[in-house]
C-alpha cells in the first residue's frame, strides 16, 4: 500500500528552469534575480500595495518583525494559543513574554472578545501576533479594530494561509506586519523558507538589512546594529517563482479535497469539518473534522486506523497553554471552564489534503473513516 501524505510537497518543471538559471549565472548564493523575482513575483500576487523580504523561514520572518517593533525584556505580547509553536517561540527570542488568547469556534482562530478581556487585564501589551490556521482566516477586521484602538502593531501570521482572503482582501496584508512561510508541506513550498509582507516599504528594507547581519553601507565592514543571517538563497527563491505560477492552481485542488471530504461525511451527523467566516475565502490547506464528543469514536481512532493503511493524518495543534514549555504563561479565554481551544484539540483531526491524491487515494481514506462509523 502506497504511503498517503498529510500535505507534501508538489513540484511542477518550472521550478528547475528558475534554478538552472541561477546555476548557469553562479548566483548559487544569497541574494541574486531569484530573489528579486520571488519578492515581485509575491508582491504582485498580494495585489501590488504590499512589499515583501524573502528570508531562510517564516519563523524568521516572525522574529525580525518582533524585532523591528522592539519588543523588549519583559514586554507582553499577546498570541493565539491553539497554533503552531512557531507563532510565539519569537516573543521568547526578544525576552517577550507571550500571554495566550483562546479561540472563538467561528474559525477556530483567535477570539476578539478574549483579546479584549485580554487588554483589560494587561494594558501594557506591546503587540498582538494573530494566525490563520489550517488557511482559515481570523476575525481580522476586529482584530486589527482591537490593536488600533490599544495603538499596539498586529502582526499577521499567514504561513499556512497564502491564497485565502478575508472580505476581498489576501491574507497578510492586516496588521503592520504578514508573514508567509514556504516550507515542506505549506500550500506552495521552496523546500524552506518564508517572506515578511508590509505596506511599509521602510519596514521590509528594514528587515532585509537585519537579515544581511545588519551591515551599514560602507567599504569596510560596519555595523551599528546586531543583524541575523535570514536572507533566503537564490536556490531556494527559484523553486518559490515557480511554484508561485500554481498557487491558485493548489489552492482550488485543496478546495476540491474539502468539497470531497464534506460530500463523503455527509450523513455521519458526529463529523463537522473546520469552519470558516461567511465573508472569508479560505485557502483550504488542510481539511480538518471535530467529532461530537457524544460519539463512541475518537480522533486517536481514526489516527491509528488511517496509520494502518499507511495514512498520515494528524491532531490539531495543541494549545500553547497546555505546552510544558509555557507552563507559566497567562492564558486568557472568555468563560472559564473548558477553553474553546482545547475542546478543538480534543475532538479534532487535520485529514490527508495532499493535492497530489487519487479518486483512488480519496476513496482509501473515506472507506477507511466510514468503516469505524459502521457506514
Ligand atoms: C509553518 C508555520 C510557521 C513557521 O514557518 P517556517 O517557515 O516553518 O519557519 C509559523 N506559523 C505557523 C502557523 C505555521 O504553520
Amino acid at each position: 500500500m502506497e504511503k498517503i501524505w498529510l500535505s507534501s510537497p508538489t513540484m511542477h518543471g518550472e521550478e528547475m528552469e528558475f534554478i538552472k538559471e541561477a546555476f548557469d549565472s553562479n548566483w548559487v548564493a544569497p541574494l541574486g534575480a531569484n530573489v528579486d523575482g520571488f519578492e515581485r513575483d509575491v508582491e504582485a500576487f498580494m495585489g501590488g500595495n504590499i512589499y515583501a523580504a524573502a528570508l531562510s523561514a517564516g519563523t524568521a520572518a516572525i522574529h525580525l518583525a518582533f524585532r523591528i517593533i522592539g519588543i523588549k525584556p519583559g514586554d507582553i505580547v499577546f498570541g493565539p494559543s491553539l497554533t503552531f509553536a512557531a507563532t510565539v517561540n519569537p516573543i521568547t527570542y526578544e525576552g517577550g513574554i507571550p500571554v495566550f488568547i483562546d479561540s472563538e469556534r467561528e474559525s477556530w482562530n483567535m477570539d476578539p472578545a478574549a483579546l479584549e478581556e485580554a487588554f483589560k487585564k494587561y494594558p501594557d501589551a506591546k503587540a498582538v501576533i494573530v494566525a490563520n490556521l489550517y488557511g482559515t482566516p481570523a476575525k481580522l477586521k476586529e482584530i486589527e479594530d482591537i490593536c488600533d484602538r490599544h495603538k499596539v502593531p498586529l502582526i499577521e501570521d499567514a504561513a499556512e494561509s497564502l491564497g485565502a482572503t478575508y472580505r476581498g482582501t489576501p491574507t497578510g496584508s492586516f496588521g503592520e506586519f504578514g508573514i508567509l512561510s514556504f516550507n515542506g508541506n505549506k500550500i506552495i513550498t521552496t523546500s524552506g523558507g518564508g517572506m515578511l509582507l508590509s505596506k511599509d516599504e521602510k519596514l521590509v528594507q528594514k528587515a532585509r538589512f537585519l537579515s544581511t547581519q545588519a551591515r551599514e553601507k560602507a567599504r569596510h565592514y560596519e555595523h551599528k546594529e546586531i543583524g541575523f543571517n535570514y536572507r533566503m538563497s537564490n536556490i531556494v527563491a527559484g523553486i518559490g517563482r515557480g511554484q508561485m505560477k500554481h498557487l491558485s492552481e493548489h489552492v482550488a485542488k485543496k478546495k476540491a479535497i474539502r468539497e470531497e471530504y464534506s460530500k463523503a461525511f455527509s450523513d455521519i451527523a458526529e463529523i463537522k469539518l473546520n469552519p470558516f467566516l461567511p465573508d472569508s475565502e479560505p485557502n483550504y490547506w488542510l481539511t480538518c473534522i471535530t467529532i461530537d464528543s457524544s460519539s463512541p469514536v475518537k480522533p486517536l481512532d481514526i489516527l491509528e486506523a488511517l496509520e494502518k493503511e499507511n495514512i498520515e493524518s494528524r491532531p490539531i495543534w495543541k494549545p500553547m497553554h497546555m505546552q510544558p514549555v509555557f507552563k507559566e504563561n497567562a492564558f486568557v479565554q472568555v468563560e472559564e471552564g473548558t477553553s474553546v481551544s482545547q475542546n478543538i484539540y480534543d475532538r479534532g483531526l487535520c485529514l490527508p489534503s495532499d493535492i497530489k491524491n487519487s479518486p483512488e487515494d480519496m476513496d482509501r481514506i473515506v472507506t477507511t473513516i466510514r468503516k469505524l462509523f459502521g457506514r
